[in-house]
């Protein structure tokens, strides 16, 4: 565990790679990645009141709604595990969400190390959203041409059943995408205000991302 905790958020648009940053971030840090989307499918799987409540927002692509949200991600940061830090990965994602972190790790006598933004042109999101397959059991994701499985259809981790995300479908992908431009590209300029926010290139393969980003956590 990191001496002084480390607390990471993740930005970026949807297929912009945020999860696959966050696991690989993770491992070299020693501190847990924090999914808002793996915890609302979690309790989607395990059909807990709070997954009853979000499914039909996630079906649609919308967001869903900060006072389900915002206590969820609360929870999860308060356990011990979070106690050295977190890499926040697609948390937060509209102003209140922001605001609301900062008061949950001040109340964790904790703040916000940095803000790593993930840039990626949308011909190349809408690209990945076709191929991406998640791991059934541990929500790993993988993508059919430029990040496959060694076995087809099966996780490398734990042989977890790979499936397509229903909300990956084109339709919901372009109303995730508008969604993003019109609640959650805000938070840009909100980081950028605070100077906390630092640009990464998404747009390369994966191991040169994870590089870049490696770089400039070393600088923060
Ligand atoms: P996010 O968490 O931002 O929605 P993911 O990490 O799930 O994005 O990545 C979206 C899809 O794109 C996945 O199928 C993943 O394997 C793939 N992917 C991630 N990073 C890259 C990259 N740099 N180049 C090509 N494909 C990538
Ligand atoms: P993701 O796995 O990050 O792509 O998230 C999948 C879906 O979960 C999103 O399209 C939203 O419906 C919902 N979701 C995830 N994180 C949040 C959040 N911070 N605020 C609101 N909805 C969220």
């Amino acid at each position: 565990m990191p001496e002084t905790p480390i607390y990471l958020i993740l930005l970026g648009p949807p297929m912009s790679g945020k999860g696959t940053q966050a696991a690989r971030l993770s491992r070299l840090l020693g501190v847990p990645q924090v999914s808002s989307g793996d915890l609302f499918r979690d309790n989607i799987k395990n059909q807990t009141e709070l997954g009853r409540k979000a499914k039909a927002y996630i079906d649609r692509g919308d967001l869903v709604p900060d006072e389900i949200t915002i206590g969820m991600v609360a929870q999860r940061l308060s356990q011990p595990d979070c106690a050295g830090g977190a890499l926040l990965d697609g948390f937060p994602r509209t102003i209140p969400q922001a605001e609301e972190l900062d008061q949950i790790l001040s109340d964790l006598g904790a703040s916000l190390t940095g803000v790593l933004s993930v840039g990626v042109p949308e011909n190349v999101l809408v690209d990945r959203a076709s191929g991406r397959r998640i791991c059934r059991s541990c929500g790993k994701s993988y993508h059919l041409t430029f990040n496959p499985p060694e076995r087809e259809g099966l996780c490398d981790v734990d042989e977890g059943e790979l499936y397509q995300r229903k909300d990956d479908l084109p339709e919901t992908v372009r109303q995730r995408l508008a969604v993003y431009q019109q609640q959650t590209s805000p938070l840009s300029k909100y980081y950028l205000d605070r100077g906390l926010l630092r640009e990464v290139n998404g747009d390369q393969p994966i191991e040169d991302v994870a590089a870049d980003i490696a770089r400039v956590v070393n600088q923060l």
